[in-house]
């Protein structure tokens, strides 16, 4: 059998609602939010059917759609992007990551990568015949370890990897981080895949610090979204990359022959969409009082809340607790708790495990409300 991913098994997202399923547990680990979306965005959808919009889309993704998309982009980081040559729809962030690696990636290649990281990072990396170069960020504050950044540059670096608000750890980059990582590159040929998914879930008034306010940071950049998480639809894969003409000229000839085209009934709909500002404006507050209202909750549990500025997560450390390594306290959660969590230590290369779980906060009260209940009868 050929294997071109030794190392990988189901990812953890998989295993864990997995458990939950046959735990009857309340599902805190995966990140998708329970309530329903907006009704308005699923009636435009269906319009769009009903209107004839059932056949491939442009390649590069629905013309007004990505016109929205560059509108909202001047507006919020006061950024100009042509909707013509330098935004692309994909059908997810994910897909929008990989194409940004493989655009560029070559055997040899070293990538710089955050750890803990999202998993999608590594194993795309790896197929493209490059090497990660591993940073660990500085737990608990999960800063960005600057000296070692520099330090572990070479010749061979191609990219550094950045996810702000991040997942999993709900940190996020400052200015002073962007200052630094312009430093970093100044005077390199490094590219940066920027994971900016969670660009509007961002909590106490901080402002997201977007590739996209750089302009000596963009000129070498992916930066990747995913409209599954602004508006609460993670299973309509949907998302877009910008980076510069003649980087998304190059995204494109991956991009064609992978999936061509995303779907365009969800296009149409939400080129149409984007015009109401307040539904993506209000997302970091609407899920600023989820955070605190499970913190709040929390408390009753004798886990210890880390710090969350953004991304829909709360990770909680249970040092104080047991010895045992994160995920087969993860595992006891579901069966013994009937709460599924995600171990940290799924998102580093060398399992580094600082006795860390994180949890979903995007959910309906009752939910949260349910799982710390059962949290704090836990033995
Ligand atoms: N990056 C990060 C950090 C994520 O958490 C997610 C969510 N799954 C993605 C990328 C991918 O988004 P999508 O579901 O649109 O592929
Ligand atoms: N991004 C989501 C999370 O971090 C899950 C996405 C997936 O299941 N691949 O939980």
């Amino acid at each position: 059998i050929i294997t071109k991913l030794p190392q990988v098994g189901t990812t953890i997202f998989t295993v864990m609602s997995q458990l939950a399923v046959e735990h009857n547990a309340v599902n805190l680990g995966q990140g998708f939010p329970d309530f329903p979306m907006d009704g308005q965005l699923t009636d435009l959808v269906n319009k769009a059917m009903k209107n004839g919009y059932n056949q491939y889309a442009h390649m590069h993704g629905y013309l007004p759609l990505r016109e929205k998309i560059a509108e909202k982009i001047q507006k919020l980081y006061n950024t100009s992007v042509s909707a013509d040559s330098e935004i692309t729809v994909t059908p997810g962030g994910t897909y929008a990551l990989y194409t940004a690696l493989t655009t560029v990636l070559v055997p040899g290649d070293e990538v710089i990568v955050f750890e803990p990281a999202y998993d999608s990072y590594v194993p795309a990396i790896e197929l493209n015949g490059a090497k990660p170069v591993f940073i660990s960020l500085k737990y608990p504050e999960y800063a960005v370890p600057w000296e070692e950044v520099r330090n572990k540059i070479t010749s061979r670096t191609r990219m550094i990897m950045i996810n702000t608000p991040h997942n999993p750890t709900g940190s996020v980059l400052s200015e002073e981080d962007m200052v630094q990582l312009q430093s970093v590159v100044e005077d390199t040929n490094i590219i940066i895949v920027s994971d900016e998914v969670y660009e509007h879930l961002i909590f106490d008034n901080i402002p997201h610090q977007s590739i996209l306010r750089f302009p000596r940071l963009l000129e070498r950049s992916f930066v990747c979204f995913s409209f599954g998480k602004t508006y609460h639809c993670t299973g309509w894969k949907m998302g877009y990359c910008v980076a510069p003409a003649d980087i998304t000229a190059e995204f494109r000839k991956v991009h064609q022959f992978n999936c061509f085209s995303a779907n365009t009934p969800v296009q149409v709909a939400l080129a149409e969409f984007l015009q109401y500002e307040e539904a993506y404006l209000s997302l970091g507050q609407f899920l600023q009082h989820k955070r605190d209202y499970f913190q709040q909750l929390m408390m009753q549990t004798p886990f210890k809340a880390l710090p969350s500025y953004g991304s829909y997560f709360q990770c909680f450390s249970y040092a104080h607790l047991t010895d045992e390594n994160d995920r087969l306290f993860a595992e006891r959660l579901v069966k013994e708790a009937g709460v599924a969590t995600i171990p940290v230590s799924a998102f580093y290369s060398n399992a580094e495990d600082n006795k860390v779980l994180r949890l979903c906060f995007a959910k309906k009260a009752t939910t949260l409300e349910s799982a710390a209940k059962r949290l704090s009868n836990f033995k």
